[in-house]
């Protein structure tokens, strides 16, 4: 099996690009074939060396690799040339002026389902003579047959005037040359793929094929939002660099996206991408449209994050954090296991990296404070509980979760009041906030000294 991703740099890779090349990377794996990029970057005015370099970071990232490639359409013009020259020569092609009028008043002619047949003009477009028997079939193996009787087909424009050619036909001539054995891309492709089988049928022709037998399509389904329209930037992160500043996980990316389209047949969400490799193949594609939802896509990533070792959340969030800017190297060095620390009592509460910082980010700075937590939690009432509990963990000795729960609990028991009457003061003067990881685990890494200090600052500003 040889299958290629063909990503065009007119802008950065999307979660429509990002499936696709999934897909192929999946199939490839699975059968132990080879995948090849191919940057189709012949439209000159819209592509550009930047988003090249954003697809192959995007790739790069979402742990896409790739067999061959990349190689880029516009350094395979000269065969391009070459094979244009060879069809013109042949008469398998043809140059016409004809223009959208004349194409119109043939049809109004012969019959409005007739395909447009022109005549070599030796000037103009390039155009490719269809025959007027037979039948173009296109074998898709998600969607089955489609069989178009060439006779309807119009003569397709293969190049333009100036001996530029068109999609249709690089992309043909390209698949052809790679060996490509299965082209599975996006449904928008599908009214193209008969002009490419007729291009693969004149290089059949002329003998250029060397026996291939044109590739197995195979057509994805197109993607929705949430609101069953096609998927757009209003639905939210649309490109990958996208999700990935918004703090997604590569591994729960290719989990999603996977399951765009695509079921392991047992309902299974959570696959790991060694499981999806395992059991990916196209007869399990589904022709109906997949919904895009970030909400699912947000809760797949907890369970991801959930399953990271604590070393590898600290790595993830360590990348994250500085990548985005949130904080600086500095403040995360200032205490070498503090990360990590701070990671593992908070990966049961956060669904992206995103949420780590807004959540945890007082273990390692002075906390924002919200003032609405502050009104309602440290009142007079709550600053006299926040008093008791100031005392009773200046007693602790040695300062870990232990003895901090077991001396919180005991205060809490002695008083009478609520847990939360108790703990939400405390919460409030060491985060700033009402949320934050378990509070005994959380004062214990804040430490004794820094606890003590923002419960006296609290007691102070609240008065
Ligand atoms: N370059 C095309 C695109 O980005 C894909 C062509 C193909 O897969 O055949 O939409």
């Amino acid at each position: 099996m040889r299958v290629r991703f063909a990503p065009s740099p007119t802008g950065s890779l999307h979660i429509g690009g990002a499936r696709t090349a999934l897909y192929n990377w999946l199939l490839a794996r699975h059968e132990g074939g080879t995948l090849l990029l191919r940057i189709e970057d012949t439209d000159l005015e819209r592509s550009t060396p930047e988003h090249v370099a954003q697809i192959l970071d995007s790739l790069q990232w979402l742990g896409l690799d790739y067999d061959e490639g990349p190689v880029m359409q516009t350094d395979r013009t000269p065969r391009h040339q070459e094979v244009l020259a060879l069809l013109l020569a042949s008469g398998h092609a043809y140059r016409s002026t004809a223009t959208g009028d004349d194409v119109k008043a043939f049809k109004d002619a012969h019959g409005a389902d007739r395909g447009y047949r022109g005549a070599d003009q030796g000037e103009g477009a390039v155009r490719l003579r269809v025959p007027n028997d037979g039948a173009t079939v296109v074998h898709d193996v998600i969607r089955g047959d489609t069989r178009f009787e060439n006779i309807h087909l119009d003569d397709p424009v293969i190049a333009r005037a100036d001996g530029s050619v068109l999609y249709n036909f690089a992309v043909a001539i390209d698949d052809l040359d790679a060996a490509i054995t299965h082209v599975v891309r996006g449904e928008d492709h599908l009214s193209n793929t008969p002009k490419q089988l007729l291009v693969l049928g004149a290089a059949r022709a002329l003998g250029i094929d060397e026996g291939r037998p044109a590739p197995v399509y195979a057509h994805l389904p197109l993607l929705h939002g949430p609101d069953g329209k096609k998927l757009s930037k209003r639905h939210g992160a649309a490109s990958v660099g996208e999700l990935r500043s918004a703090g997604y996980l590569p591994e729960a990316i290719r989990n999603y996206l996977a399951l765009l389209g695509w079921g392991a047949g047992d309902d299974q969400t959570v696959l790991s991408t060694e499981e999806l490799v395992e059991r990916f193949t196209l007869d399990r594609v589904s022709r109906n449209p997949a919904r895009f939802d970030q909400i699912k896509l947000r809760w797949l990533n907890g369970v991801h994050i959930r399953q990271l070792s604590p070393a590898a959340l600290d790595a993830a969030l360590r990348e994250f954090l500085l990548r985005e800017g949130i904080v600086s190297a500095s403040v995360l060095d200032a205490d070498p296991t503090r990360l990590q620390a701070a990671a593992t009592i908070s990966q049961e509460k956060i669904h992206t990296l995103a949420d780590f910082w807004p959540l945890s980010g007082f273990l390692f700075e002075e906390p924002t404070q919200d003032p609405k937590a502050a009104a309602r939690w440290l009142d007079d009432d709550g600053r006299a509980r926040l008093a008791d509990t100031r005392n009773a963990l200046a007693g602790i000795q040695q300062f870990d979760t232990a003895s901090v729960q077991a001396t919180l609990e005991a205060a809490a028991a002695q008083s009478g009041a609520s847990a939360k009457a108790i703990y939400q003061p405390l919460r409030v003067a060491i985060c700033g906030t009402t949320v934050s990881p378990g509070i005994f685990e959380s004062v214990a890494l804040l430490g004794s000294e820094t606890t003590l200090r923002r419960i006296d600052a609290a007691l102070a500003t609240g008065a």
